[in-house]
């Protein structure tokens, strides 16, 4: 028996994990995290407490790619479910990079294209894809009931600036092997009515026409240029540099994850010898203005970013000037959009001027790389994933315009189980077969993984504010209170009388009150708060802390 399930990346983007399983044994596919625009919360992970009960029948986790949303995870993963990861060397090296000292207590394999390795019931043969990341593999998974292909992130590429094109020879004699399952990146499909023919997320520019729009803005400015993007889209960098080289211009790196892979790009020959660009901050402030690159982090507006430090005027070493030219060179991720607003208009009130160049590492929907993907493949069975519901649907539809009967495409939803038995006719889907699908948190630099309640308390005092009562217990004389502190629930000049008014009626409320338990007490008094600010219309969290002397 096959399932396939997902805890994370169906009906989002982030915190991919896929699983698949034969006859109990399981293989887990990816383990990412996902950027939060959650109060505080640094990032969000796929819950794994199922895979932590099933943990002895775990044979291995495979990573597609080294990008954040599908290794970020990894980490945590492993801490609970001790595994042996398989991954190509730079995945398996940014990986080791997370774990820092703690990466020799786990088993890493290292896989090329066109490797097989036996594990269980399972033939995994790693194949070659492109994307935004070197070396991102594909996985063929053969058994003995049925064919599995797994894209991992991918899009189609003829002319790539560096590296080989798609391996469409591979993928076509995949095809012609068999394909029962395929689990496709959906990112970029969408209905195709949805947008009514006006402009769609579903076109980009292809690999090429990227650099040259980079080289052309570059060359054609006079002052220094920076350049914002993922500090794991190391394709992207190769560009950059490769101009910095044509252009004659230095490039300081402004950002602690940018250094940590670009190091790691340097030692596995990705940055095609052209590490001798990069110099120091202070090398290149000694150069005139049009000989200097910055490229930084902070594309996605992240707080504390390089970007968003230059754009504020409180970087430590890089002012703005007028005349700076500032490019960003990816897309706001989902959630981001403010963030990234607020960064341009900085820049732009500065007098930098702002570019945005960037092509999605995923299919371009509007150059069909899907519907290639599906002709080259010919599978069976279609599930469609890493997607928001829109994408899902959308690459649902694309399945339908290759052949594929519409019993034969799956829409999941994270938790639900798709189950197949060869010989028994059609799959089936058990809706919510797999619970706790939610989301764990990584809250701080401590990294501590946790339920999401604090999450829903944090953004109840974020969207109505606080009220603190103090009050003192004492067997013999009674209670009698404190204090009541409000943040955020009036207006700074109501404060003082509305602190009184309630310190008002939490004194009645006590002295009328004949119970002894302080539980109770403590639960009145708050129910008695809440009770007066709903005359206000307003609903604040309400802790209640009654001190027993
Ligand atoms: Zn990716």
């Amino acid at each position: 028996m096959i399932r396939f399930y997902a805890l994370g990346g169906l009906g989002e983007i982030g915190k991919n994990l896929y699983v698949l399983e034969k006859d109990g044994k399981i293989l887990v596919l990816d383990c990412g995290l996902k950027f939060s625009d959650v109060p505080g919360v640094d990032f969000l992970l796929p819950d794994f407490s199922y895979l932590e009960k099933r943990s002895k029948d775990i044979l291995g986790l495979f990573l597609s790619h080294g990008h954040e949303d599908h290794i970020g995870g990894v980490p945590f993963f492993l801490q609970r479910v001790k595994v042996p990861v398989f991954g190509s060397r730079l995945s398996l090296e940014l990986v080791k990079a997370n774990l820092g000292s703690r990466a020799t207590e786990y088993d890493f394999v290292e896989v090329k294209a066109g490797e097989s390795q036996e594990l269980g019931p399972f033939k995994l043969n790693f194949v070659e894809m492109r994307h935004s990341i070197p070396e991102a593999l594909g996985l063929y998974v053969e058994t003995d009931e049925a064919n599995i292909f797994f894209t991992g992130d991918y899009k189609i590429e003829v002319a790539p600036v560096s590296g080989k094109p798609t391996d469409f020879k591979t993928l076509a004699s995949i095809g012609d092997k068999g394909v029962d399952f395929l689990l496709a990146d959906s990112t970029n499909a969408e209905p195709a009515m949805m947008w009514n023919g006006s402009a769609s997320a579903g076109d980009c520019l292809t690999e090429q026409q990227v650099y040259e729009l980079l080289a052309k803005e570059i060359s054609e400015s006079s002052g220094r240029v920076i350049v914002s993007t993922f500090a794991s889209h190391i394709d992207r960098i190769q560009q950059i540099l490769k101009i910095a080289e044509k252009e004659g211009r230095s490039v300081a790196i402004e950002g602690r994850s940018l250094i940590r892979n670009l190091k790691i790009a340097e030692k596995l020959g990705y940055l095609d010898g052209l590490g001798h660009r990069i110099v120091t901050a202070q090398t290149l402030e000694s150069l005139p203005r049009e000989k200097q690159m910055i490229i930084a982090s902070g594309s996605q507006g992240e707080p504390l970013s390089a970007l968003v430090r230059i754009s504020s005027g409180t970087h430590k070493r890089v002012r703005l000037e007028r005349g700076d030219k500032v490019i960003i060179a990816a897309y706001p991720i989902p959630g981001n959009e403010r963030a990234v607003t607020d960064v341009i208009n900085s820049l732009l009130y500065k007098g930098a001027e702002v570019r945005f160049i960037h092509s999605s590492g995923h299919p371009c929907t509007g150059k069909d790389h899907q519907l290639i993907m599906l002709n080259l493949l010919k599978p069976r069975y279609l599930v469609p994933i890493h997607g928001e519901w829109q994408h899902l649907v959308g690459h649902a539809e694309i399945g339908k315009r290759a052949g594929l009967p519409s019993e034969n495409i799956f829409l999941l939803e994270n938790g639900d189980v798709l189950v197949y038995e060869k010989g028994k006719g059609q799959p089936r889907v058990k809706k919510h077969g797999i619970e706790n699908v939610g989301a764990l948190i990584v809250d701080g630099i401590l990294s501590k993984v946790e339920a999401a309640v604090a999450v829903k308390e944090r953004m109840k005092i974020g969207s109505e504010g606080v009220v603190v009562v103090e009050a003192v217990f004492d067997e013999d004389q009674g209670i009698w209170l404190v204090d009541t502190v409000m943040l955020g629930v009036v207006t700074e000049s109501s404060q003082s009388s509305v602190s009184q008014t309630l310190n008002g009626v939490i004194a009645r409320m006590l002295n009328e009150n004949t119970v002894s338990d302080p539980e109770e007490i403590e639960q009145r008094v708050a129910a008695t708060i809440k009770d007066y600010l709903k005359g206000m219309n307003q609903y604040p969290e309400v802790v209640v802390r009654l001190n027993s002397i």
